[in-house]
């Protein structure tokens, strides 16, 4: 890993943190959160982080711009996501979610911590307008 590559190099100001193989950096902005979240290659939250959340699916919200890699986002009713950088990122709470290809994939982040979802006025789990919640 380059660390003269600022997508990847060490973040100043921030608390840095490993969680199930992600590497976070989190800087506080009033209300929120601004992150730099490292997916490495073969992340897969349902292999790395499910057991240790205890969720069945990634309740998260996650909103931010995707710098670098591939991700793949799979929902509980079968739809699914692909996001490729660069490219804006917008993904709602009930997923399971991987890393597409070779190289890590870099998400830049902002959070509300547990009011993300609410505060940025998504569902609090992935739903279609107007159909019921599904089990
Ligand atoms: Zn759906």
């Amino acid at each position: 890993m380059a660390t003269t590559d600022p997508i990847l190099a060490p973040v100043k100001g921030a608390d840095h943190r490993e969680v199930g193989g992600v590497q976070l950096d989190i800087a506080r902005a009033g209300a929120a959160r601004v992150k730099r979240v490292i997916y490495r290659p073969g992340f897969r939250w349902s292999t790395h982080l499910k057991e240790m959340v205890g969720t069945h699916l990634c309740m998260h919200a996650h909103v931010g711009f995707l710098v670098r890699g591939q991700i793949h986002i799979q929902y509980a009713d079968g739809c699914t996501l692909e996001f490729a950088a660069p490219q804006a990122v917008s993904i709602e709470p009930g997923h399971d979610g991987w890393v597409v290809g070779d190289e890590p994939a870099v998400l830049i982040e902002v959070d509300f911590e547990g009011e993300t979802a609410r505060r940025f006025g998504m569902p609090e789990s992935h739903r279609h307008p107007g159909s019921a919640p599904r089990e």
